[in-house]
């Protein structure tokens, strides 16, 4: 990885935004891949209502350390000619670790008080992985991956996906593992709310992770990983660890990571639809995502956003709640991390 430069002392002021984003541990243009093809990775932290106005300096800061880890850590397996596999499951895995984000340690809890987890993994030649409703995974999206790599099927739920994580060595942990006191609070909640509006379970969920990377060799890759929703039904499996909804990647059309309320994604098959409007319909990879969310979604009533990339390296971030943890980082000295409408 080039290291930043220092910059000149005379153009100081005019830079100073720069300056900043260097401080912060930016990237300078890295160089591209050798054969000129671009390396690039885009994730997400999940989509809700995230608003400066909720937000403190300090819970800002630390959002923005977790996504800057993630990507880093992705984009260093590109940068040493990596996968794009691999690539998306260093992200993904460390956002698993951070109990910030609805995805492994700190994911969300059911309506038992159990965390329960989901996540998917998919490369551009529709080799797929995914696993559903695992309670002692330490990393749903390792997992995913061996049930791509290393069994005949792609989709493994609950009691038989950890016999299969134990037949593969994969060490499990206990439920209390994942369990912290905020997710804890927010159960409580949603359970109060729910009582007194004497109707449907409040289904509250944002920190869905997520990430999409094209790698050296030009293949492209995605992968989710999630808690799911607060106070879920007994037995729910959302969208991301079902192929074509929350997850997807063709490396003839699109990567598409997902997050948002996973029964609407589920019915549009999101995922799969962006792609289908870039490869039958040849939209721009903008133009499709655009039409997904703000239109599609919109109209149905879901909410949410996607990360998408296509073969080109082209990239889409979009959402339709106040905001989305995300971040990027390519081969030409892209490095940003946003978190609300704007990226900032
Ligand atoms: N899509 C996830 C689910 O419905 C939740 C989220 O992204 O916030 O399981």
């Amino acid at each position: 990885m080039s290291r930043p430069r220092p910059p000149t002392a005379p153009l100081l002021l005019a830079v100073v935004p720069f300056v900043l984003a260097a401080l912060a541990g930016a990237a300078r243009a890295a160089e591209p891949a050798a054969d000129g093809r671009p390396i690039v990775l885009v994730i997400h932290g999940g989509a809700g209502v995230i608003e400066r106005s909720r937000m403190t300096s300090a819970k800002e800061a630390s959002y923005r350390a977790g996504l800057a880890a993630a990507l880093d850590a992705g984009f260093a397996v590109l940068e040493r000619g990596g996968s794009s596999l691999d690539a998306v499951i260093a992200a993904v895995r460390i956002m698993e670790d951070d109990p910030q984000f609805n995805a492994g340690r700190g994911a969300v809890l059911d309506e038992d008080g159990f965390a329960v987890l989901d996540a998917a993994i998919m490369d551009g030649n529709g080799r797929a992985g995914a696993v559903a409703s695992v309670r002692h995974v330490k990393n749903p999206i390792e997992l995913a991956r061996l049930v791509m790599d290393k069994s005949p099927h792609v989709l493994l739920v609950g009691q038989g996906a950890e016999e299969f994580a134990l037949e593969q060595g994969v060490v499990l942990v206990p439920e209390s593992y994942f369990v912290v006191p905020r997710r804890v609070q927010e159960l409580a909640e949603a359970k109060r709310a729910a009582a007194e509006r004497a109707k449907a379970p409040s289904v509250k969920g944002a920190g869905t992770v997520g990430a999409v990377a094209l790698d050296r060799a030009g293949n492209l890759a995605a992968a989710t990983s999630t808690g799911g929703l607060t106070n879920k039904h007994r037995g729910r499996v959302g969208d991301s660890p079902i192929v074509g909804a929350g997850t997807y990647a063709s490396n003839e059309s699109c990567a598409v990571s997902g997050t948002g309320e996973g029964e609407y994604y589920i019915r549009q098959v999101v995922a799969y639809d962006i792609c289908a409007m870039v490869h039958y319909q040849h939209k721009t990879l903008a133009q499709a995502v655009h039409e997904e969310i703000h239109e599609k979604l919109q109209r149905s009533g879901g909410t949410g956003g996607v990360i998408a990339m296509d073969p080109s390296g082209n990239i889409a971030t979009d959402f339709n709640t106040p905001g989305m943890f995300r971040a990027a980082r390519d081969s030409r000295g892209r490095r940003e991390i946003g978190m609300y409408a704007e990226i900032q």
